[in-house]
């Protein structure tokens, strides 16, 4: 099966029905990076930057960083790179960065609140993204996003690092593309405020679900209890994709989800056009959509999704779709 995987690498990932679907892979480290060319992926859809810090034994100085997103856009030779800010705090834990200890770590100071909290280390990090990709495009995104106002926030701080790199005569990025990730369910209700204030939205998929059913990603007690292709989680992934489309912004998904061949499925039923997952996953979900017609999916899923009474998991409704087609 790998063998067959491979043939597909450079096959345009269109569905049977003519979508062209964007897909890209995950990474974090310099040796995920021959994958790019390895999976046929288009780009790096989602790029752990806390991995390098996670492996450092003390905190990575801007130059260390730049060097390594220098390297890491060298590497992707031309394809797009989506460097995610630090999202420490929670399961991603940082050695030499002690904070207090916490009782709810996942709802605690991690990520974007983190880096809000500490804003040398965060333009310390736009500092060093902006210089690699001097002359290039720079496509950045923020993880756990709450309040539109903090990626306002984000925004002031980036303009502050442009204008001070443009004062010293440094090259600038040729285009920046300035993203959020969605993944606390609190963004479902800024929706258009989200979309009107960014370039892209990324679902994440992993939090968004724990934070949605209230259930501990890294619980194995409860974290398989609800499935992603319930009726709750999908309706809302349904929102986000229309919201995206009333307001042209393009929304993508980068959870693990979409790494999965049914809900990745699924995910182009409901109307997604562009997911990341990790490398290994690109040839599998590649073969699925060559043989899907999504339009004739979504019918079925919006019937499914829109339906109150019934009481038939879609689970069962989508893997009897796959047998069928
Ligand atoms: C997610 O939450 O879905 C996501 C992609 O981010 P991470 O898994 O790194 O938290
Ligand atoms: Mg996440």
């Amino acid at each position: 099966r790998q063998e067959q995987f491979r043939a597909l690498r450079d096959v345009e990932p269109v569905t049977k029905d003519g979508k062209r679907i964007r897909l890209q892979m995950n990474a974090g480290l310099l040796v995920d990076l021959p994958q790019l060319a390895e999976s046929g992926a288009e780009g790096i859809g989602l790029f752990r930057t806390e991995l390098q810090f996670m492996i450092a034994s003390t905190m990575p100085k801007m130059e260390e960083q730049e060097a390594f997103y220098r390297n890491v856009m060298k590497q992707a030779a031309g394809k797009p790179v989506t460097f995610r800010t630090l999202d420490i705090g929670g399961d991603k834990v940082v050695p030499y960065f002690r904070a207090a200890e916490e009782e709810n770590p996942a709802l605690g100071w991690r990520a974007i609140r983190l880096s809000l909290d500490r804003p040398g280390l965060l333009r310390t990090q736009l500092r060093a993204m902006l210089r690699a990709s001097a002359g290039e495009e720079l496509k950045l995104m923020l993880p756990m996003v709450t309040e539109v106002s903090e990626l306002r926030q984000v925004r002031g701080l980036l303009q502050k690092e442009i204008q001070r790199q443009s004062k010293s005569g440094e090259q600038l990025p040729r285009k920046l593309q300035f993203g959020a990730m969605l993944e606390v369910p609190a963004l479902l209700w800024q929706l258009d405020e989200l979309m009107s204030e960014v370039d892209f939205v990324s679902v994440g998929s992993n939090d968004l679900f724990q934070f949605t059913m209230a259930v501990d990603r890294g619980n194995a007690r409860v974290s398989d209890r609800f499935d992603v292709l319930g009726r709750p989680f999908l309706r809302m992934l349904r929102d986000i994709v229309r919201a995206g489309d009333r307001s042209g912004t393009s929304v993508t998904l980068c959870g693990e989800m979409a790494s999965k061949p049914l809900p990745a499925m699924a995910l182009l039923g409901i109307g997604f056009r562009s997911v990341s997952m990790s490398p290994t996953a690109v040839g599998p979900v590649k073969a699925m959509l060559l043989a899907l017609d999504a339009d004739k999916l979504g019918e079925m899923l919006n019937v499914a999704l829109d339906d109150t009474k019934s009481q038939q998991p879609v689970r069962e409704l989508l893997t009897a779709f796959a047998a069928e087609h």
